[in-house]
């Protein structure tokens, strides 16, 4: 502490105040001119005087021309209460602040901020509250409240070699308190004995003596770290936090009034935010709680707007070409399908059928839970891409859903003349190359392969549509890779899992969404048996009833890159063991070693019932439809993430029978037990998806190249501000039909540019 503290202000400042007072509640009141005696003109010309030209005949002015005016008289207002300073300098380097020198420059650097205006918008993580105040008899262990007295006594002593104590004895007439401080030379000079102090701190008995452990403290009546609801900030090693409030609270003095408002006053005003200038500073010196939400909600709606208009902006503006869809092939296509589509999957397909038809390419997310029956969606749309001449193309993360895709789409697809080929990567060299002419050609019209499909040098006549199956990785596709295959390419991605909505709007707020709503089949949800190592051998007694019952299921054992070795052995211990055991039982083994071929004839004795217990990594983690398994036993069920276990349990019970999930844990981190808990607790995939955001929070569910723009999102929080990205985002399209003004134009270049790059859109 001991830093200067701000300053008390001015008379000429109290005038300036009055008069916004003034004109704050002139505003409120809708332009009456009955915020003061004697009306508006009389109370400028002798309060602010500068502005009385404004107000002439403010009186007998309609309203639009009242507002105009109140509207100069703010400005003049701003101005005079800024200064000297011009908004052009909050662009300045923060060196520029008087108090920051070269090296808390660099502190600040590492922050990232580099200008004034970065300090500015340098927001509270959250705020404390100091603003309770008690008497030092009142007080009890535990109190985290301000108090305020004389100190009496200093002392100082050397505990251990590296180790000084410093203690002080407070009196406020009502008792003692004393306060000390470990390794903090600086308190013994900056506090002097006689002198009154405020403390702010958690109170402690030790020693029968009343304690506060490294307490805030100021001169009694400065109220700035304490007695109030301080704003606690995200800093670095070197730069402590009341240094950091301090800077901010001198630089707002200084430019806090000439921040430029971003958006129109009508979009404010609709949206209802505060101005731009007054949230800063709110949300910096807050009178409480409610006052800080309410510029944080504000500041979070700016830039959720931005983020938004810097999505929207980057939606493909190149023309793509109006594909010419024949329906007639489509029909046919439905027809011959042993069951009709739900209303929501014929609505995607509708959506896509007039995406594809129009003259601008297709960006559309196809969101549903696990068995909601994407792939017939996606087969759909290859289809109608295919009716009008054009290719498609199908990617999975891995070989093996790449392959399961291309076994349902050709069966799917057979009853059509359509040439659906697998670019699979074991491919003999010949059959690689004749295979890739093809796809040159045109001959083949519908390519299912990994996502390697677009980064390699594959050839296409003419890529009409692009089926991305994204998995759990959110966002990764590769827009620009894809765009060299054809330019407007249609896209559509499909989520495994459910996505949170917020991440929706961010991650794929270019995308237009489909959801599937409701489950084709009737499912029993699936029971789902979370037990402790210890509990092992219960379950695979029960696994071997079912087994007697001639059902059939998987037996799943995690596989990360780190630890492959030992996962693929435990996988294939536990391969042996079962045999062992099961005596009269197939079992099956699969993994990601084995070649395309073996995985191929697994799957398909698995398939066939002849293997009826398949062991597995989890390379084979998703995607795998086998209609009539009917249990599921997952290995270090900790080790997975709650996506990735949902869309496990996802594997059985297609066929509508009972089907029971059986996660063997014992969770050793808090995180891991609340995934378990979900996991176990939660059937539906959307709330599986939200918990998972709040249990991992943003940052860590986005993955690496994904997380810079939550590091920039500083005042919106994407766990809790669902309504007001919803509403962010309409005001973007808004926005950009009446057109992106340039200012703000460089503000999302400013704040999302590195991101949005990133994300290759
Ligand atoms: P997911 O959304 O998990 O990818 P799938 O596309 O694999 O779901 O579909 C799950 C199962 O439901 C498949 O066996 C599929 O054939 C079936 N299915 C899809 N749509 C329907 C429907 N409208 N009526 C009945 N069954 C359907
Ligand atoms: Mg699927």
């Amino acid at each position: 502490m001991g830093s200067p503290m701000p300053t008390t202000k001015g008379d000429a400042d109290e005038r300036l105040a009055l008069v916004r007072k003034v004109l704050e509640l002139e505003r409120k009141q809708g332009f009456q001119d009955r915020a003061v005696i004697g009306g508006l003109e009389g109370f400028i010309s002798r309060h602010l005087p500068e502005g009385r030209e404004l107000v002439g005949g403010y009186r007998a002015a309609d309203l639009a021309r009242r507002a105009q005016a109140l509207e100069r008289l703010e400005q003049l207002l701003a101005e005079l209460e800024g200064g000297q300073a011009q908004p052009r300098e909050l662009h300045q380097p923060i060196e520029e602040l008087p108090g920051v020198g070269e090296k808390r420059a660099l502190l600040l650097k590492k922050l990232g901020i580099h200008t004034i205006e970065d300090l500015l918008t340098y927001f509270p993580r959250r705020l404390e509250d100091r603003s309770r105040r008690k008497r030092i008899g009142e007080l009890r262990p535990g109190d985290e409240v301000t108090v305020t007295g004389t100190v009496k006594a200093k002392s100082r002593m050397r505990v251990r070699p590296h180790l000084e104590l410093i203690k002080v004895a407070v009196d406020d007439g009502t008792g003692f308190l004393f306060a000390i401080w470990y390794n903090q030379p600086w308190v013994w000079e900056e506090l002097r004995q006689g002198e009154r102090y405020a403390f702010f701190g958690k109170v402690q008995s030790r020693y029968g003596e009343l304690q506060m452990e490294n307490p805030v403290w100021e001169p009694a009546g400065a109220d700035f770290y304490t007695g109030r609801w301080v704003p606690i900030y995200p800093t670095t090693e070197g730069l402590t936090q009341a240094t950091l409030q301090w800077l901010i609270q001198r630089a707002l003095r200084r430019y806090g009034r000439v921040i430029p408002e971003l958006f129109p006053q009508e979009l404010r005003r609709r949206w209802g935010l505060l101005p731009r200038a007054e949230a800063i500073k709110r949300i910096h010196s807050p009178a409480g709680p409610e006052d800080y939400e309410r510029a944080r909600r504000t500041l979070a709606f700016e830039e959720l707007l931005l983020l938004q208009v810097g999505l929207l902006l980057r939606e493909r503006g190149e023309a793509g070409r109006a594909l010419p869809v024949d329906r007639k092939l489509l029909e046919k296509f439905l027809a011959q399908l042993p069951f009709s589509l739900t209303p929501s999957q014929k609505r995607a397909l509708a959506a896509i059928e007039e995406d594809l038809k129009a003259p601008r390419p297709m960006l559309r997310l196809l969101q549903g839970d696990v068995g909601s029956g994407k792939t017939v969606v996606a087969a759909g749309a290859c289809v109608l891409a295919i009716s009008a001449g054009a290719q498609a193309a199908v990617m999975a993360p891995t070989e093996i859903l790449a392959q399961q895709h291309f076994l349902v789409l050709r069966e799917l697809l057979s009853p059509l003349p359509v040439r659906v080929e697998l670019l699979a990567g074991g491919l003999p060299q010949k059959q690689r190359e004749k295979l890739l002419r093809e796809i040159a050609t045109g001959e083949v019209q519908l390519v299912v392969g990994t996502h390697a499909l677009i980064q390699e040098d594959v050839e296409f006549s003419d890529l009409g549509l692009a089926v991305v199956d994204e998995q759990h990785r959110f966002g990764v596709i590769q827009r620009a890779a894809l765009e060299q295959k054809g330019r407007g390419t249609n896209i559509l991605v499909m989520s495994a899992t459910p996505i949170p909505r917020t991440v929706v709007l961010t991650l794929y707020g270019q995308f237009e969404v489909s959801v599937l709503e409701e489950m084709p089949l009737p499912r029993e949800r699936v029971r789902t048996v979370w037990v402790s190592e210890s509990r092992r051998e219960e379950v695979y007694q029960e696994i071997g009833e079912l087994l007697a019952k001639g059902e059939k299921g998987y037996v799943i054992f995690p596989l990360v890159e780190e630890s492959e070795e030992l996962d693929l052995r435990a996988a294939t211990e536990a391969y042996m063991e079962l045999s062992r055991r099961f005596p009269g039982v197939k079992v099956g083994l699969l993994h990601g070693r084995l070649s395309s071929e073996e995985k191929q004839s697994v799957m398909a004795a698995f398939r066939a019932g002849e293997v009826q217990l398949l062991v597995a990594t989890t390379v084979v983690e998703v995607g795998l439809d086998v209609p009539d398994a009917s249990f599921l036993v997952i290995e270090h069920a900790d080790r997975f993430g709650l996506a990735q276990l949902h869309q496990l349990r996802g594997r059985i019970g297609r066929g509508g029978q009972e089907a029971v999930c059986f996660a063997i844990a014992d969770p050793k981190t808090e995180e891991a037990r609340k995934r378990l808990t979900a996991f176990r607790d939660i059937s539906d995939g959307f709330k599986i998806a939200e918990a998972d955001l709040r249990i991992r929070g943003p940052g860590d569910l986005l993955g690496t190249a994904q997380h810079g723009f939550v590091s920039r999102l500083r005042a919106a929080n994407l766990v809790r501000d669902v309504g007001l990205l919803e509403r962010a985002r309409a005001a973007a399209r808004q926005l950009l039909v009446q057109g992106v003004p340039e200012r703000l134009r460089r503000e999302v270049e400013r704040r999302f540019g590195e991101e949005l790059e990133l994300l290759g859109v």
